[in-house]
């Protein structure tokens, strides 16, 4: 095919390894291959590929560094169109900074520190792309704060599926700025991205603190994230063979920024575990740079690349949440959880449902206040054990459908088969909005086919 795309000044990829490379995602689970893979050198190469594709009808999957786990990124016997040739961070006015889409959250945040600034709310991986988080949401341990990355962004540069380029924003072409971010890729193309940015402090100090119990655990994250006493909140589920609660124990992530030291001397520290219930015997306390707290995952990352974790397949699944079932649900949820490798996790934290605006991030039962929680199994699986694997899909379903029926959502990044039908469900009353914006900003319907949630069938109905 790469001999009918336009001239374009990126390039332009049909080679067996590259596109077996693009046929793979970080998930390892799904392989689909592309007829070819774009790697676009600015904002027309984007709109010029894509006005072809929707002439031609060729789908086309923007892919930002490919950390989906189920296919998202991929396009079979389309294009792949490689955002990481869009990856340059340029200075914003005042406080906010403009990325390219494609840019990652560490180009991102360097760019940002060397300025004393930093991104209000970062994910756990600075690897991940601004286009590949702000299509999902983009949630971390600061978004009981500040709510997801996409409520943080001011305006988008994004390239329609039939290849228009559009400036958007709350106050300008809004239907598109509201059906791009949590978007999934379905609308368009986001080529730039205006962040509003938060000053930073230089150093923190990061608390380990540990319980037996999930519901003491549980009170605990709630009264931090309604008083606000930390600036960074998140937790996780451990396995525990000696722990009385069936196997496990949690341990609550509670991280301050400072600047001066008198901020974080005993007395602040009496005052911000005052009337919490962990063991204190096992509580960790350390301090480091800011910088280094941003990049926390790398040392992890690195002996999960030594180990080879980092490139088996990943059954990941995120679901969000109500507060009035979250003790159930992840109750039973670890119970019959089929094992953790060694590099598995499972993180359990509280956002506030009000922090959270962006119409596309589905919230559990649809509310927008109140406490709202992100229960993520994050595992690593045998290549060499299918039956493993189709087993962790297995309890992925039957734990996604306890928490749909409990009320929660899909956190869509994670290994789940999806279809239309299961679309709608999720996207429940703005569902119609999102299929008209498709219609409308999409009429080809080449976009973002790994996701799953349009089809040939709804695309004939136009
Ligand atoms: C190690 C790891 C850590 C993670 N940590 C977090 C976390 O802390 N918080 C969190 O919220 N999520 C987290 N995630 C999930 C992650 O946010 C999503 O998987 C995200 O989509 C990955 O970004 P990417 O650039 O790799 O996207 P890709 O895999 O490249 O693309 C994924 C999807 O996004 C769409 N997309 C990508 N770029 C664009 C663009 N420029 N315009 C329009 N659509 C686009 C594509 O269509 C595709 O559907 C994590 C994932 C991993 C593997």
């Amino acid at each position: 095919m790469s001999h009918l795309l336009p001239r374009l000044d990126g390039a332009v990829a049909d080679d067996d390894a590259t596109l077996a490379r693009f046929a793979r995602d970080w998930g390892g689970l799904v392989h689909t291959r592309p007829s070819a893979v774009v790697r676009p050198a600015h904002t027309a190469d984007v709109a010029a590929v894509l006005a072809f594709a929707a002439d031609a009808g060729i789908a086309v999957a923007p892919r930002g560094t490919g950390h989906s786990a189920f296919g998202q990124s991929q396009a079979e016997a389309g294009i792949v169109l490689d955002l990481g040739g869009l990856r340059r961070v340029h200075p914003g006015q005042g406080t906010a900074l403009v990325a390219d889409g494609g840019a990652t959250w560490r180009r991102v945040t360097d760019s940002a520190l060397a300025r004393g600034l930093t991104p209000e709310v970062l994910p756990d991986s600075l690897d991940l792309s601004v286009g590949g988080t702000l299509s999902v949401g983009g949630l971390g341990g600061a978004s009981h704060r500040h709510g997801a990355q996409t409520d943080l962004v001011t305006e988008l540069e994004v390239v329609t599926g039939a290849g228009e380029v559009v400036r958007c924003s709350a106050h300008e072409n809004a239907a598109l700025f509201d059906a791009v971010r949590a978007g999934l890729g379905q609308c368009g193309v986001i080529t730039r991205a205006t962040l509003a940015l938060g000053r930073a402090r230089g150093r923190v100090r990061r608390r380990k603190l540990y319980y037996r119990d999930l519901e003491a655990f549980l009170a605990d994250q709630r009264t931090v994230v309604a008083d606000e006493r930390f600036d960074h909140v998140e937790g996780r589920a451990l396995p525990d063979d000696s722990a009385a609660s069936g196997g496990w124990s949690f341990r609550l992530d509670a991280t301050t920024t400072f600047t001066l030291p008198t901020e974080a001397n005993e007395d602040h520290e009496a005052a911000v575990r005052d009337g919490l219930s962990f063991d204190p015997e096992t509580a960790e306390v350390a301090e480091c740079g800011y910088g280094e707290f941003c990049d926390r995952m790398a040392p992890g990352a690195a002996a999960q690349r030594e180990s080879g974790d980092w490139y088996r397949p990943h059954p990941w699944l995120t679901v969000l949440l109500p507060d009035d079932a979250v003790a159930e649900v992840v109750e039973h949820t670890l119970a019959d959880l089929p094992g953790l490798g060694a590099s598995g996790l499972v993180l359990l934290y509280p956002l506030r449902a009000e922090r959270i605006t962006t119409p596309l991030l589905r919230l559990p039962r649809g509310d927008r206040e109140g406490t709202v929680w992100l229960f993520a199994v994050l595992d690593v699986a045998d290549p060499h054990d299918p039956v493993a694997l189709a087993r962790r899909l297995e309890h992925h379903a039957e734990w996604y459908g306890r928490a749909t029926a409990a009320g929660g959502t899909l956190y869509p990044s994670g290994a789940l088969p999806h279809g239309t039908v299961d679309w709608t469900a999720h996207f429940g009353d703005a569902w119609e909005r999102f299929e008209a914006a498709r219609h409308r900003f999409d009429p080809a319907g080449v976009l973002a086919p790994g996701q799953r949630i349009f089809t040939a069938a709804s695309r004939s109905r136009e």
